[in-house]
């Protein structure tokens, strides 16, 4: 799709399918933190020696903190084993990987997936030999979260599941749970012994506020609900390509921590001998030096404010234009009330193939990664495109209104 897009040489020509922030001018933006941050590393007489298996402490040690808050009973309690790991992809690698050698699986070696879900989790848990099954999240019909399947699923699942949970801003769909279906949810886990799965790759991200899109997970940790969390500093960070990320998983008692611990040194010792530095420096410059953690508290107002901004605007510009709702809504309400970078507008396959095709303005497709698992070496990978997924980030005051009058006219 985005060799197409480059292609294209219409000049209002629109790129809504990029996973990563953009600036108001389309630009890629550096966190100036991360600047500042980065300039203090380099200056610093560090070695390129290897760190440790389970990565550079103090930034395991900041980011475990941060993700389970500094006054979380089982980092008190020294229950909570942190390894550094290649991003979030790696932390949920690591993650199933553990899984697939360590939990007493109730029924074949299932991981429950949300549908939808990040295209990559199928892939990830299929290949360490786990199987990725879904569970109803998503209802197509109110674009919004479909509760009742959600809860009946978990109600009739084996106990002691492994269940996926995405903590905040979920991905593909940006619909979240409210906080009174985490409690429900979290009831359920406790009733029925599931296993819950973070995958927390937005924290901050989603609504600017670092403690309250960590809710999901201190939540499940308050209630000693077994589980573990898998960290990316890829988008609150801007770091995409240093991989940063954690893995971190809670022990029943401070000695099961310890033997978790050596067994996921021994997984990741054969995977990837030890992690990268870099990046990981700089995350743990600004997680523990409070006035670089205020200026990143900045920064990560900066980029979520101008995506709900973004959200507000697009609603406000449809409403405008009359534009008739999708099937299913009164109005285009979902734009705003979806959190994080995507959002599912609801538009149809033929409305979206109208969108790339006649307004060159091209939408979110993903490579169907499980789907490869499933092709012949000479099958070329097909994309999944068109469900009406726009990345939020790719809107700005310059393009907002040519993409909001497109889709008047595609729904039309
Ligand atoms: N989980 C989810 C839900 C994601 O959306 C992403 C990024 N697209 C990731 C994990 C992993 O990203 P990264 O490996 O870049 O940290």
């Amino acid at each position: 799709m985005s060799s197409r897009y480059v292609a294209d040489t219409n000049p209002k020509k629109i790129n809504l399918g990029v996973g990563a922030y953009r600036d108001n001018n389309g630009k890629p933006w550096v966190l100036p933190v991360v600047k500042k941050a980065s300039r203090k590393v380099e200056e610093s007489d560090r070695d390129h020696e290897y760190l440790s298996i389970t990565g550079l402490a103090t930034f395991t040690d900041a980011a475990q903190k941060l993700v389970f808050g500094k006054d979380s009973l089982p980092i008190k309690e020294k229950r909570v084993i942190s390894v550094q790991t290649l991003s979030g992809t790696g932390a949920n690698h690591l993650a199933a990987l553990f899984m697939s050698r360590f939990y007493q699986f109730t029924k074949d070696k299932e991981i429950y997936i949300s549908n939808p879900t990040w295209a990559n989790h199928n892939a990830i848990i299929s290949n360490v030999g786990l199987n990725p099954v879904s569970y109803p999240y998503y209802n197509p019909q109110t674009i919004g979260l479909d509760f009742e399947g959600f809860v009946k699923s978990i109600e009739s699942m084996p106990e002691k599941s492994v269940i996926l949970l995405h903590s905040c801003a979920h991905n593909p769909t940006g619909v979240d749970p409210t906080p009174e279906q985490w409690e429900t949810l979290a009831g359920l886990f406790l009733k029925k012994g599931h296993y819950a799965f973070f995958d927390s790759a937005y924290q901050g991200f989603a609504t600017g506020d670092l403690d309250r899109d960590s809710s999901s997970v201190r939540l499940f940790a308050s209630k000693r609900i077994p589980m573990l969390v898998c960290q990316s500093f890829a988008k609150n960070a801007g770091l995409y390509n240093e991989r940063v990320g954690a893995l971190h998983v809670i022990a029943a008692s401070e000695d099961e921590a310890q033997r978790i611990k050596s067994q996921l040194s021994v997984l990741q010792r054969s995977e990837i001998s030890n992690p990268p530095a870099y990046g990981a420096h700089v995350v743990s410059l600004i997680l523990t030096d409070p006035e670089l953690f205020s200026e990143w508290k900045r920064d990560i107002k900066t980029m979520s404010s101008r995506i709900i901004e973004m959200r507000d605007q697009l609603y406000n510009k449809l409403q405008e234009l009359k534009t008739p709702a999708p099937a299913g809504r009164s109005d285009w309400g979902h734009i705003k009330s979806q959190i994080g970078m995507f959002s599912f507008t609801g538009l149809n396959k033929a409305q979206c193939d109208s969108l790339v095709n006649d307004y060159s303005i091209y939408l979110t497709g993903e490579l169907s990664l499980h789907r490869l698992f499933e092709l012949k070496r000479s099958d070329t990978p097909s994309f999944v495109t068109a469900n009406g997924r726009i990345s939020m980030a790719g809107l700005n005051t310059n393009n907002l209104q040519r993409f909001a009058e497109s889709v008047d006219e595609v729904v039309r």
